[in-house]
């Protein structure tokens, strides 16, 4: 059985007061959810105090990227070992506006990767095509460079860690969702993927996340899928009420 993850990506939002105030807030409507595993990727300023605020909760902390050096002369940057310190268990790594606004390439995303492992951070790893790609039926030869690129030389035993998160680049953000078949459709082919790559029991094992503008509106829908094992979530995630409603998204 794979354990339900919904995860909110806070984006560049929320200073450290409205943090700890929507973090409070989430804490207080989620406090009985036992079955999903909750993650929150505040903005890198947040991360200190949030993991204080979640310290006696089953809430998990996670970062929203992850520079590929160890350390040094790399003005700007934050690394695996910042991240493990101030109490992150997650890290987003490939997300499409890293790959649309600063240089990602599959490169980078698998060097991102492979330090965020060392330091037993588990990546959640993004992929996604962008509407022309989609209009182009080239939709699964996307993802499959994307996954392949990831996933260059980790191991079956590092897989256990590894979280990939499926992100139409036109879903995100703006108010269009993939429709559950849509979604489940690359889910499957992913999950497909993995049993290729690796074996059975990985791909039987690893969860795959699904984003783009879910809602409490769309959320159930989505979650029946076989192969959707959860929600990497923006826009929903930065009110308590809505994120909370997608926690408990059984109960809508
Ligand atoms: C995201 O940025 O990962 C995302 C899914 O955003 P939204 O939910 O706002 O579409």
């Amino acid at each position: 059985m794979r354990k339900t993850i919904i995860a909110g990506n806070w984006k560049m939002n929320k200073t450290n007061k409205e943090a700890a105030s929507l973090m409070n807030d989430i804490i207080f409507n989620t406090k009985n959810v036992k079955d999903v595993e909750i993650i929150v990727c505040p903005p890198y300023t947040a991360l200190s105090d949030v993991n204080k605020i979640i310290k006696k909760t089953n809430i998990e902390l996670g970062a929203q990227d992850v520079y590929f050096e160890e350390k040094g002369a790399f003005t700007s940057k934050i690394s695996a070992e910042m991240l493990k310190d101030v109490g992150c268990t997650y890290v987003i790594i490939g997300h499409s506006e890293t790959r649309q606004y600063f240089n990602e390439t599959d490169e980078s995303v698998n060097k991102k990767v492979k330090i965020a492992l060392s330091y037993e951070l588990k990546p959640i790893i993004c992929v996604g095509e962008t509407l022309e790609q989609r209009e182009a039926e080239k939709t699964m030869k996307i993802i499959e460079t994307q996954i392949k690129g990831a996933l260059k030389d980790i191991t079956k035993e590092q897989m256990v860690d590894v979280v990939i998160a499926y992100e139409p680049v036109w879903a995100i953000g703006t108010g269009k969702t993939a429709t559950p078949e849509q979604a489940q459709e690359v889910h499957y082919f992913i999950r497909n993927l993995i049993l290729n790559l690796y074996s059975p029991d990985i791909a039987e094992s690893i969860r795959i996340l699904y984003g783009g503008s879910v809602k409490p509106n769309n959320v159930k829908e989505l979650m029946q899928e076989e192969d959707i094992d959860g929600g990497l979530i923006g826009g929903a995630s930065l009110d308590a009420e809505s994120f909370s409603k997608l926690v408990r998204y059984k109960e809508l």
